[in-house]
This record gives C-alpha cells, sequence and structure tokens, in this order.
C-alpha cells in the first residue's frame, strides 16, 4: 500500500496513527465485539469516549472551566447563523471582520438575523493582508465582534488577536489546533472538523459560559447551544463516528506530538520552508503580506497560467494531491495542516523545482 501526500483544503489528510487505529478498532472495539459507529451513544462506551476526548481538547487548549465545549453537527456553516440567534441578545446588531470568501459568508448568513456592522475590511486590498487592530471600528451596540483568523481560501491570516471589550467570536475552523490559543481572549470559538480534527461531520464550539442562555425566542432546539451544553452536546443523537476518530486525533496530538507548542514548531518549519522558496524565485508566487501568510493554507500562482493543468496532472503522477487552488479564485494551494508530514513538504518542494527546470 502507498499512500499519496494529500494537501486538500478540507476533509483533510488525517495522521497515519489514527487510521490504522481506527481500522484496528473498527469490527471489535476494545474487545467489546461491536463497532464506535454500533454503540448507542448514551451508553457507556460511547459515554466514555466522548467524556475522554473532551478531556483531552481541553488539556491540548488550556481550556478554563467557565468554557464549554460542544461537538456538533451542521458544520462551520451552521455556526454563520447560531452566532447571531445566540449571541446578539437583547442587541440587534454585531461587528464583523472581512478579510475574504469565509468571513463574506459569515457575514452574509449574519445579515437574515442582525444589523451587520462591517469593522474592518481588506476587500479592497484584494485581500492581501489583514486590517491593523487600530484599524477597527467596533461599535459599542455591537453584541459581538466576528472574525475568521485563518481564510482557508486566500490563505490569509491575523498575526493578532483583537482585544475588545465585547465578545470575540472567531471561526477557527482552518488554524485551530495549529497552535497554542489563548481561551480566555475569546468568548466563542468555532471550528468545522475536517481539517485540523477529525473527518467531516462534526463541528467544535467552544464558548463562555455566561453567553449561553440569552438565545433568541425562535432559535431551533438544536440550534440553540443552551439546549445542546444542556443535553453534552447529545440532545439528539450525535456524528459519534466522527466524535472518537477527533478524539483519536486529539490523543495523536498529545502523545505522539507532545502538545501544540511542538505542533506549532513543526508547522512554522513546514510553512517557512514552503514561502522561502516561493519568495526565492519568480516562477511561483505567493501574493499575501508577509506578516499575514497563512501557516495552513499557502496558495501561490503560475508564471504561465498555461501550465496550470499540466502541473496539477504532474503533480497527481507524483503522488502529490489536492493542490488546484479553491474553485473561486484558481492558481495553486498547498494545504498543509497538522496532519501533512514535513516530508509531504519536501516532495512538494522537489516537484516544484523539477517542474520549473522542466516547463519554467
Ligand atoms: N469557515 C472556514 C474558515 C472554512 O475553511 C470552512 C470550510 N472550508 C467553513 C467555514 C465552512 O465549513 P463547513 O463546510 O464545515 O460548513
Amino acid at each position: 500500500m502507498s499512500r499519496v501526500y494529500n494537501f486538500c483544503a478540507g476533509p483533510a489528510a488525517l495522521p497515519e496513527r489514527v487510521l490504522a487505529q481506527a481500522q484496528a478498532d473498527l469490527l471489535d472495539w476494545q474487545g467489546h465485539g461491536l463497532s464506535v459507529m454500533e454503540m448507542s451513544h448514551r451508553g457507556e462506551h460511547f459515554q466514555h469516549i466522548a467524556h475522554e476526548s473532551e478531556q483531552d481538547l481541553r488539556a491540548l487548549l488550556n481550556i478554563p472551566e467557565h468554557y464549554k465545549v460542544l461537538f456538533l453537527q451542521g458544520g462551520a456553516s451552521s455556526q454563520f447563523a447560531m452566532v447571531p440567534l445566540n449571541l446578539l441578545g437583547n442587541k440587534t446588531q454585531a461587528s464583523y471582520i472581512n478579510t475574504g470568501q469565509w468571513s463574506k459568508k459569515a457575514i452574509s448568513e449574519a445579515k437574515r438575523f442582525a444589523q451587520v456592522e462591517i469593522a474592518a475590511s481588506s476587500e479592497a486590498q484584494d485581500y492581501v493582508s489583514v486590517p491593523a487592530s487600530h484599524e477597527l471600528s467596533i461599535s459599542k451596540d455591537s453584541a459581538y465582534l466576528h472574525y475568521t483568523p485563518n481564510e482557508t481560501i486566500g490563505g490569509l491570516s491575523f498575526d493578532y488577536i483583537p482585544d475588545i471589550t465585547i465578545p470575540l467570536v472567531a471561526d477557527y475552523s482552518s488554524a485551530i489546533l495549529s497552535q497554542p490559543l489563548d481561551i480566555e481572549r475569546f468568548g466563542l470559538i468555532y471550528a468545522g472538523a475536517q481539517k485540523n480534527i477529525g473527518p467531516a461531520g462534526l463541528c467544535l464550539v467552544i464558548v463562555r459560559e455566561d453567553l449561553l442562555g440569552s438565545a433568541q425566542a425562535q432559535t431551533p432546539a438544536m440550534l440553540n447551544y443552551q439546549t445542546l451544553a444542556d443535553a453534552g452536546s447529545m440532545y439528539n443523537t450525535p456524528p459519534t463516528f466522527s466524535w472518537y476518530l477527533a478524539g483519536l486525533v486529539f490523543k495523536w496530538l498529545k502523545d505522539e506530538i507532545g502538545g501544540l507548542a511542538n505542533m506549532a514548531v513543526i508547522n512554522q518549519r513546514k510553512a517557512d520552508k514552503l514561502y522561502t522558496y516561493l519568495d526565492g524565485q519568480d516562477f511561483y508566487a505567493n501574493p499575501i503580506n508577509p506578516a499575514h501568510r497563512s501557516m495552513m493554507n499557502v496558495p501561490f500562482t503560475l508564471a504561465e497560467p498555461a501550465l496550470e493543468q499540466t502541473f496539477l496532472q504532474d503533480a497527481k503522477q507524483a503522488g502529490l494531491l489536492n493542490l488546484a487552488g479553491h474553485r473561486s479564485v484558481g492558481g495553486m494551494r498547498a494545504s498543509i495542516y497538522n496532519a501533512v508530514p514535513e516530508a509531504a513538504i519536501d516532495a512538494l518542494l522537489e516537484f516544484m523545482q523539477d517542474f520549473v527546470r522542466q516547463k519554467g
């Protein structure tokens, strides 16, 4: 069996050790004669899996007691609606920073429920940098400030956490668990699982307890954080297998990587290798302001766009998959999440250099 190097933006590569563990557990989880997929979510075995995964996540991110951790469904996209539904309280206004495609989606969904104020936008600069902290204009009437610390499509990342007095809400889908995070700076963090957490079907929400309990009256039960928190994320049947796999990923981060500080060092090294190469020649290019380049998603263009399809085909032949940029922007993108090994970056760089020698 040979596994390819997978640069997919999501669903993304998973650690091999996690896949091997899931395979070993598949027919018979820990000698109990059934798979995790066949267990009652209310039974003691799954309760144990759920509890342990939460404890491991809490340990990894150093999540304080007064934050709830929710394992939800509906992807990060459901959070675009759940955030305003739950956090507006008696206010009508919310502030959003616009740094790219995912911020824009969050904004357009929020507009169904709230009067959206744009605190800052880098749209006029074609999203090549993030607004500086002193450029943020946040109305005191806003219930919260929402931003996207890492724009998956643009490859744009904040180099600071906004320092504000209203609750800060972050869509951490494509950067969670890539480095340590000071949870107390946030009111709420959400992240779709299919990048750094586990398989699709799960969305993680970390929310400060005092923000629960003020959902709009019409909020459906399945979209109400308080209801979901009270039920331990089991108001209905949760995506048990994805949850279990996320738990295995947390164990991998703890035991094999040695925690998020180590993960950050590895991730930084991977990203630095790629950006250093991109900046040192003129066939490939990355347009993002170096201070705001993503450690997870590295978009790049070819000097001759006509060669893009050949590049992708040859890369595939070389066992380097999913390097096409998002359909909305084109070009290339290497997503180098936690589970993409450093050897994948080395192989990609070698391939890119060869390609220039042959076609450049
Ligand atoms: N936000 C960001 C930053 C994302 O990268 C994505 C998915 N690529 C989403 C939201 C949407 O996630 P989902 O598909 O889980 O709804």
